[in-house]
């Protein structure tokens, strides 16, 4: 009989390669789990990158995927400490200094700050809202789709553009083009709506939380019960071969596609390799962390507590925004997806300062400097801005990939979520995250179901692994 140091590694330790080992270890597995950068958590960390005391979110940093994932929910990662924070404004999104379009935890108050599309409001998103659970488990199960997904695909498959004719009031209508454009998708292709009405049903299921102290305490909480359950974790090792871990019944790799080759290419099955190489990557992302000297002045007081901003105008502006970076070109004015953590979780700066950031997204690669440009874009909002600025840090896509191997070029979903790539992810099959290798598993956010810090391809990989294997 072969004996194995340990049952399962685990190489990555973002939401996905967390999720997976903890799976594991709770069926009884020995688990190690092999992160290349010294800090662990992927997506999740948080650090104090403009000044002492100002802790801001280096990737992920609102939650509703997080606190409606089944995954997530079967943990119980509060018995580790994980507690959230939010304001009754999941979202706000400035439409013209002083004007802003709201997304707010209560159905009925964001539908009457609609107008003429308060009745459609109330019927598609705040009927998903109700329904956020089973949607939440269709959607994070694609391949296992329940009749919340599929009510979700006939209502919103359709390209942004097209949904926005059917709308009146340019506050739906700015607010819609905002939440689709999460996706990272052109709004003319079929899709991006799926990411936005989902993002929108959360926002009244859930809510947009962010987590106190930073998404770094969600990375933490997920060690905590891995260490409880026996696991280990090693940092600052980045791994090139399957060939120099520790031996193992399985390995699990919450990597690029790209590392995952590298790592384990030889031993897959010629099919997975070649959707591997292929899964296209879209465009990137530039990112701006400031430390505050106090909240920022927003022109419309309305938004001074709301969790995340959309900086993007009309949905005209969002669109075409979106539709320039789809072409490989930087907009004059980008749309801009901005995190007011401080506002929700006073944890992150000192009493009386702000820490705010946010990011736009850029053609993958790309090398230029957009900050003035997105400091103008939120003076314009918020009269007075740059006077209250202490400190700033810039990620570029080479600095995002630098930072997290899984950010090729600087694009954060692991893989354009166009249609095709939603379901065939990496490759079209009931069990996505096998290999053709009986020992190894693809279990990053390059795998169904996809971009987000929901955790559920590493459960979902690990299951699966347990179920070959176990
Ligand atoms: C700027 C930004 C903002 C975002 N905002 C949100 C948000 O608000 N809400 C949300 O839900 N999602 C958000 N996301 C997306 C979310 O962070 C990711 O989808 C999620 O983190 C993916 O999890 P993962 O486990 O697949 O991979 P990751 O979190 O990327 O983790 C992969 C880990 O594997 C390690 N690794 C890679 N290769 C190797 C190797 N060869 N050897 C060892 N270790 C390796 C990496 O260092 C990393 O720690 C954002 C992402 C970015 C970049």
């Amino acid at each position: 009989m072969t004996s194995f140091d340990v049952d399962a590694v685990v190489v990555g330790s973002g939401p996905n390669g967390l999720v997976a080992a903890v799976t594991l270890a709770e069926a009884g597995w020995r688990v190690v789990v092999i992160e290349a950068q010294d800090t662990p958590g992927g997506g999740l960390r948080t650090d104090e990158v403009t000044l002492p005391g100002f802790r801001h979110d280096h990737c992920a940093s609102t939650h509703p995927m997080g606190v409606a994932s089944p995954a997530f929910r079967a943990l119980g990662l509060e018995r580790e400490g994980l507690r959230f924070a939010q304001s009754d404004v999941a979202l706000g999104h400035p439409i013209a200094p002083g004007s802003s379009g709201l997304l707010l935890r209560d159905v009925d108050r964001t539908a009457a700050g609609f107008g003429a599309d308060e009745k459609l409001w109330r019927a598609v998103v705040g009927t998903f809202g109700k329904r956020w659970e089973p949607l939440s488990r269709g959607i994070m199960n694609p391949l296992r789709p329940n009749l919340d997904v599929l009510a979700l695909g006939a209502t919103s498959v359709w390209p942004t553009t097209w949904i926005l004719r059917a709308l009146r009031d340019e506050r739906t209508r700015a607010v819609v083009a905002g939440l689709a454009a999460h996706s990272i998708l052109d709004l003319k292709q079929p899709a991006a709506a799926l990411v936005g009405v989902a993002l929108g049903a959360f926002a009244h299921g859930v809510g947009w939380p962010v987590a106190v102290g930073g998404s770094q305490s969600i990375a933490d909480a997920l060690i905590a019960r891995l260490r409880a359950l026996g696991g280990e974790l090693v940092t600052g090792e980045r791994v090139t071969s399957i060939d120099r871990l520790p031996s193992a019944r399985a390995v699990l790799l919450d990597t690029s596609p790209r590392d995952a080759l590298r790592i384990a290419g030889h031993r897959m099955a010629p099919r997975y390799a070649r959707a591997l190489a292929s899964l296209r990557h879209g465009p990137g992302v530039y990112k701006v962390d400031w430390a505050l000297d106090g909240p920022v002045p927003w022109a419309d007081p309305s938004i001074a507590d709301a969790g995340f901003l959309h900086l993007g105008g009309t949905a005209g502006e969002v669109v075409r925004a979106e539709h320039e970076v789809a072409r490989g070109r930087v907009p004059d004015e980008p749309f801009l997806l901005m995190s007011q953590a401080s506002a929700v979780d006073p944890s992150r700066a000192p009493a009386g300062k702000a820490a705010f950031g946010g990011y736009c997204h850029v053609p993958a690669g790309f090398d230029g400097d957009i900050t003035d440009a997105i400091e103008r874009r939120v003076e314009h909002f918020a009269p007075g801005f740059r006077e209250r600025i202490l400190a700033r840090h810039v990620t570029d896509p080479d600095a995002m990939e630098a930072h997290n191997a899984n950010l090729v070029a600087g694009n954060i979903d692991g893989g354009s979520p166009d249609l095709r790539q939603l379901l065939a992810r990496p490759t079209l099959s009931l069990t996505p995250w096998a290999t053709g290798d009986a020992h190894v598993f693809f279990c990053s956010a390059s795998t169904v179901p996809g971009p987000g810090v929901h955790g559920m391809s590493g459960r979902l990989a690990a299951q699966t692994a347990l179920a070959r294997l176990g």
